[in-house]
């Protein structure tokens, strides 16, 4: 029986709906992590970049040089932005035109008049569940598809350890996501690291999941809090054995990470982005754009804006946030509200039509002209009797593979994008944002007018 703390469980949360607020922040406490308050421009995990991750909970993961996953790389942890290829990192430490990602995905640049690829990128937020983990490698058995998984910093504390992390304008060892027991902890090393080695990508979604309905969060932060946030994020990535007594540790460096999506997509760009650019990173995810389009620069030109897009909804023409909380509460709003679980064969009408929904975009972006990216995003749930989840790994068996289809991370397309010759992106970006049919002139009141 499925009440609403079941739909919630511990991954998750609440999402893209909300908002608001403000705060201050508190010092950070990094625990036995040390007071890492401290802004670098390139936060490193010296003497941290590697592990052998080995496999088995709770087992002895020694350091191993060699081991990284440094971008790129396949071996060297002394300088993870050296591409296999031997080219040299692009300037942002990614791999360049002619290099090969840690999925294996190549760069190259496009030919004039030669269309884009088709690039999707799956992403989940929170990554904390080792069922769905099993999933998801599942998945990646049947078909090329590589993807970008958003962590919580918390899932690197337990029940037991939870006093590491004071959340900004927060009291210490609060979250609001469930903590984890301490048996849990070596499962998610050893499920981060497996996925590593199969060159998926870690980003952060944050530590403590504040949102509206927990005030301070993501609409209230400051830059300050914001660094503070990644600060405790970094360190408790890189600190999880001590901070938990446990031996096995993360196999990654810090300047892997290099991108974000902030809780339930709050917060104000003014103030993240700086943030983001004090810890070397590259990319968000948070702020979702109308239709579907190329992605471009914040106005400094140092944050790539790969938001989610808002289109409407198969069958009905709404527009819609697409992703999966969005969808739950578009769909299913007294659910959501507290009220009883959908029936399953409602569940599985909602699953079809979300998945209906992807492939709309994807018939929408593979016939402008101009291939725009999509950017899928879920958090590892099973809400509504597993309907979003099992709608995204419908997506994925049924489009990643096929020809000029790309499934990868955020991490391969940033650098493809930066690969490109300025102006045949420039001529990507400038197309027409994609309403999939929806009029501009009738946009967001498209109710009934749908196509695909
Ligand atoms: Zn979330």
């Amino acid at each position: 029986m499925r009440n609403r703390s079941r739909v919630t469980r511990r991954r998750v949360v609440v999402l893209s709906l909300v908002a608001v607020g403000t705060l201050l922040l508190t010092a950070c406490t990094g625990g036995s992590g040390g007071a890492v308050a401290t802004v670098t421009r390139q936060v490193t995990a010296p003497g941290h970049a590697s592990s052998s991750g080995s496999p088995g909970a709770g087992s002895a993961a020694a350091p191993t040089a060699g081991q990284t996953s440094g971008r790129g790389s396949t071996g060297s942890s002394a300088n993870p932005g050296v591409p296999a290829s031997g080219v040299p990192a692009n300037d942002n430490g990614g791999v360049p035109a002619g290099g090969t990602e840690p999925d294996g995905f190549k760069i190259t640049k496009l030919k004039r008049g030669e269309k884009a690829p088709q690039f999707i990128v799956f992403s989940f937020d929170g990554t904390g569940w080792d069922a769905k983990w099993q999933y998801w490698f599942g998945i990646m058995q049947k078909v090329p598809l590589h993807f970008t998984g958003f962590l919580s910093g918390t899932y690197m504390l337990s029940d037991a350890t939870k006093d590491k992390y004071t959340g900004p304008g927060h009291a210490t060892g609060k979250s609001s996501i469930p903590w984890d027991a301490p048996s849990d902890i070596p499962v998610e090393i050893n499920n981060l690291n497996k996925s590593i080695s199969l060159g998926n990508e870690v980003g952060t979604h944050f530590n403590g999941h504040f949102c509206d309905d927990n005030v301070p969060g993501g609409n209230q932060w400051d830059s300050s809090d914001w660094n503070n946030e990644l600060d405790q994020f970094f360190s408790l990535v890189r600190n999880v054995d001590v901070n938990n007594g446990i031996t096995a540790k993360l196999n990654i460096a810090a300047a892997e990470i290099k991108g974000e999506r902030t809780p339930c997509l709050t917060g104000h760009k003014a103030d993240l982005y700086p943030a983001l650019e004090a810890h070397g990173m590259d990319y968000d995810s948070s702020f979702t754009r109308t239709g579907l389009s190329w992605p471009v620069k914040s106005a400094d030109g140092k944050i790539w804006e790969m938001g989610m897009s808002e289109f409407p909804m198969h069958g009905t023409g709404h527009p819609q946030i697409t992703m999966d909380y969005n969808f739950y509460a578009q769909q299913e709003p007294d659910t959501v509200a507290g009220g009883a679980a959908p029936s399953p064969a409602k569940s599985a009408a909602d699953s079809a039509q979300v998945l209906a929904t992807y492939e709309d975009m994807l018939k929408a972006a593979q016939t402008d002209g101009v291939n725009e990216p999509l950017i899928i995003g879920n958090h590892f749930n099973d809400w509504n009797n597993n309907a979003y989840s099992n709608a995204v790994g419908n997506f994925a068996l049924a489009e990643c593979g096929k020809t000029g289809v790309h499934c990868v991370p955020f991490r391969d397309l940033v650098d493809w994008m930066n690969a490109q010759d300025p102006a045949v992106l420039k001529a990507l970006q400038n197309h027409q944002s994609n309403l999939g049919g929806c009029p501009y002139l009738k946009w967001p009141k498209c109710d009934g007018l749908i196509r695909y």
